[in-house]
């Protein structure tokens, strides 16, 4: 099978710029890269295809080749090297040079610096008192992670000693080895990437450029916030190594459950239990406000179990606002038990006095209920 040109594969003309030259092999390989056309043989030969002259033409000393002598220059090692296993390998080194981390496509020391990791992003579980959500707080915390070496300022050298440039990659982080007429690029194996050794590590960190620590941070809670509110600190997480930036934290914040108000938004409910006489003959009854102090709420006479009661302006913060939430009180009436025999002598006096008036919905009931039966009755 005769070669295709090298310039019709890309596409491009014979005087084609090497920025024109990477510009057309990037668009090309995207398209008829084997991630995206899974199963497509003829795609794989037109990748691979893409790939040899790309690696020819990009490479000076052999595009000259080439231009001169056509495929013939490469006659003795080129044919078809062993894309075996090498295949894979080869592909992401291909893609992570040419897409990846920005320190490739060939710009040796330029993009950034190798070695340089950004830290990791922590979370933190903060759990506070619905006093707490109400007043809002600073709370100290306490973070177990791995901050930057002071004694090295994170270098990872001995203080008064630099790291220095990887002499086997030269400070690039990878390494080309030539295969037939294939530059292929590997992480560099004496540098893991990194572009730089150090010959004289920090004894504090013993190399790594931070240390196990831990570390204070006061966080600002705000008044009025909620159960599950997420807090990102910016920069407050694990600390980059060897001069990378750090990652985040995240405060993860919890409300715990309150012994007797339950929040619903900026409302709160509280549940207060009243005798049958207050109910009957009405009163006050002292309730709590969640701002630890106490307030007053007049029963009127008559007053049913579930009844609610509504004192404004006594619930939560609304975050960020001026506003305030409201606190409803629901009474439930409680039955009298324990009774002594006085007591009981009085109470079934007064059922003896009590009529229908005093008991309209059980009266109401119960008329409904007899209704029910005589109607039935008739029917039958
Ligand atoms: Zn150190
Ligand atoms: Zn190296």
């Amino acid at each position: 099978m005769s070669k295709r040109d090298y310039y019709e594969i890309l596409g491009v003309a014979k005087t084609a710029s090497e920025s024109e030259l990477k510009v057309a092999f990037r668009k090309l390989a995207m398209l008829h890269h084997p991630d995206r056309n899974p199963g497509d043989k003829e795609a794989e030969i037109k990748f691979k295809e893409i790939n040899e002259a790309y690696q020819c033409l990009s490479d000076g000393e052999k595009r000259a080749a080439y231009d001169r002598f056509g495929h013939a220059a490469f006659s003795q090692g080129g044919g078809g090297p062993g894309f075996g296993n090498e295949f894979g390998d080869f592909m992401s080194d291909i893609f992570e040079n040419f897409f990846g981390d920005g320190r490739g496509g060939g710009a040796r020391g330029r993009g950034g610096a190798p070695g340089r990791e950004r830290g990791a992003d922590l979370r933190y579980n903060l759990e506070i008192s619905l006093e707490e959500a109400f007043t809002g707080k600073t709370e100290t915390i306490r973070i177990p992670t791995s901050i930057a070496c002071e004694a090295c300022a994170g270098s990872g050298a001995k203080p008064g000693s630099k790291p220095r440039a990887c002499p086997t990659c030269g400070g690039y982080g990878r390494v080309r080895a030539a295969q037939g007429f294939f530059a292929i690029e590997r992480t560099c194996p004496n540098c893991h990437g990194r572009g730089e050794v150090i010959d004289d590590p920090c004894p504090s960190c013993a190399g790594a450029g931070r240390v196990e620590r831990e570390r204070t941070l006061s966080i600002n809670v705000p008044a009025g916030v909620d159960d599950g509110l997420r807090i990102r600190l910016a920069g407050e997480g694990e600390s980059g190594l060897r001069g990378g930036p750090a990652g985040d934290l995240y405060v993860f914040l919890s409300i715990k459950p309150h012994p007797f108000f339950q929040r619903d938004g900026a409302d709160l409910f509280c549940r207060v239990p009243i005798s049958m006489v207050t109910a009957a003959l009405s009163g006050e009854i002292t309730v709590p406000v969640i701002d630890g102090s106490q307030t007053q709420v007049r029963i009127p006479a008559g007053t049913q179990t579930a009844k609610q009661f509504r004192i404004k302006g006594k619930g939560m913060p609304v975050l960020r606002s001026r506003d305030v939430g409201d606190l409803y009180i629901q009474v439930s009436v409680e039955t009298p038990q324990n009774l002594t025999k006085r007591q009981r002598e009085l109470l079934q006096e007064f059922e003896r006095e009590a009529s229908e008036e005093n008991h309209p919905e059980s009266a109401g009931f119960f008329s409904k209920v007899r209704d029910f039966f005589v109607s039935g009755a008739s029917r039958a």
